[in-house]
């Protein structure tokens, strides 16, 4: 084993701080697993995975993991795959849900965030705002036309996740053909499975993007850093309608600058308000609700 051209391209200072840096990851289907392995495959040295799934047969087909994990939980085929490429690392893992044990989100570098419910988005802001931790969310869009990723970051000039999802669902218009009336997931009409080879590329698309991002933050102040030009990008995988009447056409992408919205319910003055009233009745569960109502999500993002 060598990481010689890996150290060739980023140096050895570099090699050396992504060996050294702890990245958390919550949620490990398509997504998520894929970005565990490709972490590794990069240089980060010590990973800490949480996932309250196992393996299944329908997996299979789109997941890192493949049939030797067949029943076992996501966290430990993943922890293994990690340690196939990189023997040297630190793997923490959980097989269990965050909210039940958010203390694993202490003394990260950064949170990749894996989880396709949005409700679990909203939860794992609360924690990532209370911990100061960077954190980064992809989303995929139904049958795979599109995704994207967004970098949310813990201080006053970022919108929170809640702020993001408000604006971006509110002031961006995606709208995907309505040819194929195919779920991601589903059998198809023709009774096959016709969709999903082609979605897992799709998927690991924004995956990629979102592992490469992780990357880029962890190397953040060194001449390898790239500054990005804003905290989302949009990617189609299909000819997509990011921004209304323009078809944004397939393997391009778009990025977009969604601001911290001061009305926010979390992050905003009102939410300050609301934050110090409930603080004896767990706040993040009282208010979850309405943060999704407020935020104006159509669920057109895919719950796998
Ligand atoms: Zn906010």
């Amino acid at each position: 084993m060598s990481w010689d051209r890996v150290e060739r391209l980023i140096g050895t200072e570099n090699l050396t701080r992504l060996a050294q840096s702890r990245v958390g990851i919550v949620g490990l289907g398509s997504g998520g697993g894929f970005v565990a392995q490709s972490l590794a495959m990069s240089g980060v040295g010590q990973f800490v995975l949480v996932d309250d799934d196992v393996v299944e047969a329908t997996n299979i087909v789109r997941h890192v993991a493949g049939l030797p994990y067949l029943g076992q939980p996501k966290v430990s085929a993943v922890r293994d795959l990690i340690l196939q490429r990189n023997p040297h690392a630190q793997v923490e893992s959980y097989h269990g849900r965050i909210e039940a044990q958010p203390e694993l989100l202490d003394n990260l570098d950064v949170l990749v965030v894996g989880v396709d419910s949005e409700r679990v988005k909203f939860q794992i802001n609360d924690l990532a705002r209370q911990k100061h931790l960077t954190a980064i969310y992809a989303g995929v869009y139904e049958r795979g036309e599109g995704g994207d990723v967004v970098i949310i970051h813990p201080h006053q000039d970022s919108p929170c996740y809640a702020c993001w999802a408000g604006n971006l669902r509110e002031g961006v218009q995606i709208s995907v053909n309505e040819q194929h009336r195919l779920d991601y997931g589903m059998i198809g009409e023709s009774g096959t499975l016709e969709a999903e080879p082609g979605l897992w590329l799709h998927v690991v698309r924004v995956a990629t993007t979102q592992a490469d991002l992780t990357i880029n933050y962890l190397l953040r102040n060194t001449p390898q850093h790239i500054h990005l030009p804003a905290n989302t990008v949009i990617l189609a995988n299909r000819f997509l309608e990011i921004m209304e009447g323009t078809l944004t056409p397939p393997y391009s992408a778009m990025w977009v600058q969604i601001e911290r919205d001061p009305s926010c319910l979390v992050c905003g003055l009102e939410g300050s308000r609301l934050n110090l009233k409930d603080q004896s009745e767990e706040p993040s569960i009282l208010s979850m609700d309405d943060l999704l109502e407020r935020s104006n999500l159509h669920h057109d993002l895919e719950d796998e």
